[in-house]
């Protein structure tokens, strides 16, 4: 059986003495039999470490350069992403591919290389709306998987997030079932490549317009391993009833 996983995107918010005083707040309520992370930007990092250390909280960062070092002016290494104190790194996020340009080539480049460092992916993939209403939600997911991961052999260290683009930010969830079926898919896309043990170790998070009200539900599903949430990770209050679902 797999251990859930609750991680927390915090995007472009949160000074240094917010993201403290969140993290802060996180910390009496952590879940035991569950692994909980948090991703805050990369200036509040070092104080986020700083402060979880010694507990269950878990680091993350949002993105990542594929270089180890050198001249990439405002880039951000694995063994930067490593020295600071992270254990996951969020690669191929929606926004990214939406604003930065980011595709499965670079994409492949970051997983590869956060490896190389130790560091474990959470590789996300979604179709947008119209890719939806077209019918070709299977076929983007898989795109973005088996384009993202290439011919990796470090399966086991990979996080997929299934992040439907339509359902991000929104407030409109995909339905547990909308979401078990590509959750499914995608389990059977890696028993296809990679075999039947990693298919079933391999964990698949949820993602888009997760909150208190449908998280109980949505971790019901089979094949739902845990959540990446957004706009509801920014508040204790919510984060905290989150990662306590089902209790
Ligand atoms: P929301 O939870 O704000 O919809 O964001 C989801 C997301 O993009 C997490 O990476």
């Amino acid at each position: 059986s797999r251990t859930p996983l609750i991680a927390g995107n915090w995007k472009m918010y949160k000074t240094i003495p917010e993201a403290l005083a969140l993290v802060k707040a996180l910390l009496p309520h952590l879940p035991k039999d569950r692994e909980v992370a948090v991703a805050p930007p990369f200036t509040a990092l070092y104080s986020v470490a700083s402060c979880i250390k010694g507990t269950a909280l878990k680091l993350a960062a949002q993105n990542v350069f594929w270089e180890r070092e050198g001249a990439y002016t405002g880039e951000i290494s694995p063994l930067m992403l490593k020295d600071v104190g992270c254990e996951y790194v969020i690669i191929g996020h929606s926004e990214r591919r939406q604003y930065f340009g980011e595709v499965d080539k670079t994409v492949t480049k970051k997983v590869n290389s956060v490896l190389e460092e130790g560091l474990k992916p959470i590789l996300c993939v979604g179709e947008r709306l119209e890719e939806r209403e077209k019918g070709e939600t299977f076929e983007i997911v898989k795109k973005q998987l088996i384009g993202g991961l290439g011919n990796i052999q470090e399966i086991q260290k990979i996080v997929i997030a299934y992040e439907p683009v339509w359902a991000i930010g929104t407030g409109k969830t995909a339905s547990p079932a909308q979401a078990q079926e590509v959750h499914k898919y995608l389990r059977h896309l890696v028993e296809e490549k990679w075999g039947r043990e990693n298919s079933e170790k391999i964990r698949i998070l949820y993602g888009g317009s997760v909150k208190p009200e449908n998280i109980d539900e949505l971790m019901q599903e089979e094949d739902i391993d845990g959540a990446l949430v957004g706009g509801a990770s920014l508040k204790a209050e919510t984060f905290v009833k989150i990662m306590n679902y089902g209790v």
